[in-house]
């Protein structure tokens, strides 16, 4: 037989997924095209992959013990989020239960600290850093002279989509600083944010999606717009591509690593974070690249053959946030002004309550020019609002 048919999962397989939000349950979708048994564990049945998976434990992904007892009936254990417990991932693969990602690695990656470290270790680019005990410490640090302002301020653990990140420009917001161990960065003059998802596998086949560029909404901190390919240069796109592939095999990492850039006024690439797992920069690829990240990602965990990367058109993803000041069950307003227009393909997570900003769903435009996608997109995101009902 065939090594690689030996590994597609048969009757009785587990994939065990830890988190059941919308990464999940659009991992779960991708499951379900190859009739994979997945299973779940999240605090609530009712999260998004509750509604595409019945195997859905009810439990906390940050407890040792639910962690354990969850994945030690499992083949395999992947993540869609990284707050899980690492100490239960360890004791599993102790147990010989496959664990993607390797739980060494994760630890590095939910450590912000740790992470830039590794980064510096392992002569990848990034933004100067310094790592401080406390708040205190950053302030003693200003008064004596040691530090200098502006910098931004990022805690070193629980941070998340901007939540445990912010600029301190004066003295005077010294007083705001983030409590706890936290890392200070030199502020970047960034021209753009950029991504490069990688993927790898058991076997060591390594792969890479096409760079995209990100669109912040400065109110929110969260990606808004998100455009592939990214709009430079060509030299620029394989130098990033070329990093996420070091970093993944440095890590060691099977799975997906979602690599996120800074490009820099200077013309400086720097790596900014990373996140082992399906991520918001790659959601476009289910609509328009050859094979999605949902696919790959299960490719990569299961150690089948890598699949195709290729971008088969240009397209622009477009979160759909909660409207701001709005909290309680959603009522989606606008799709059927939306879904007349043409390459729209909308994806709802399913989410039982929105909150501000809180990510209900994305929309990937598709088109043959980018400037058309683009253009699209913008009708799209004007005319889209999730409220509360
Ligand atoms: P999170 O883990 O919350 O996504 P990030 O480290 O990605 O945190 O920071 C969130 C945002 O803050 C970035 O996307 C970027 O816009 C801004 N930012 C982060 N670090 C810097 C920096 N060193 N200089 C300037 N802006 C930064």
């Amino acid at each position: 037989m065939n090594e690689k048919n030996a590994r597609f999962p048969q009757q009785g397989y587990r994939l065990g997924v830890l988190g059941g939000g919308q990464l999940g349950k659009m991992l779960g979708i991708a499951a379900a095209d190859w009739h994979l048994p997945i299973c779940f564990l999240d605090r609530s049945a009712g999260f998004p992959a509750g509604g595409v998976s019945p195997c859905f434990t009810e439990g906390s992904f940050a407890e040792y013990d639910d962690v354990l007892a969850f994945g030690r009936q499992m083949d395999t254990v992947t993540i869609e989020i990284e707050h899980v417990n690492v100490n239960a991932l360890m004791e599993l693969e102790r147990q010989g239960i496959r664990v993607h990602p390797r739980p060494q690695a994760l630890a590095i990656i939910k450590d912000k600290g740790l992470q830039k470290q590794f980064y510096t270790d392992h002569q990848f680019p990034t933004a100067p850093f310094v790592l401080y005990e406390s708040e205190d410490h950053i302030r003693r640090a200003v008064r004596s002279g040691e530090l200098g302002l502006p910098f931004v301020q990022k805690t070193r653990t629980a941070g998340y989509d901007g939540k445990g990140v912010q600029r301190i420009g004066s003295e005077e917001e010294l007083e705001h600083l983030l409590p706890g161990p936290s890392l200070v960065e030199r502020q970047v003059n960034i021209a753009k944010e950029l991504a490069v998802i990688a993927a790898r596998n058991p076997s060591g086949e390594v792969a890479a999606f096409p760079m995209v560029e990100m669109e912040f909404n400065p109110r929110a901190n969260l990606v808004e717009f998100l455009l592939c390919p990214a709009r430079v240069s060509r030299e620029l796109a394989q130098e990033a591509e070329a990093l996420a592939k070091r970093l993944i095999k440095t890590f060691d990492i099977c799975g997906l690593l979602a690599v996120e850039f800074f490009l820099s006024e200077e013309g400086e690439l720097l790596v900014n974070e990373v996140a082992p797992r399906p991520h918001n920069s790659g959601h476009h690829t289910i609509d328009s690249c050859a094979t999605s990240q949902f696919q790959q990602h299960l490719r990569a965990v299961l150690d089948l053959p890598l699949g195709s990367t290729e971008l088969q058109q240009p397209a622009v993803m477009v979160n759909i946030l909660g409207a701001p000041e709005h909290t309680g069950p959603p009522r989606y307003e606008g799709i059927e002004n939306c879904l007349h227009l043409p390459g729209v393909h909308l994806h709802l997570y399913g989410k039982e309550v929105t909150k501000p900003f809180r990510k209900m769903g994305h929309v990937t435009v598709t088109a043959a020019k980018a400037e058309d996608a683009i253009q699209l997109a913008r009708e799209v995101r004007s005319r889209l609002r999730v409220i509360a009902d």
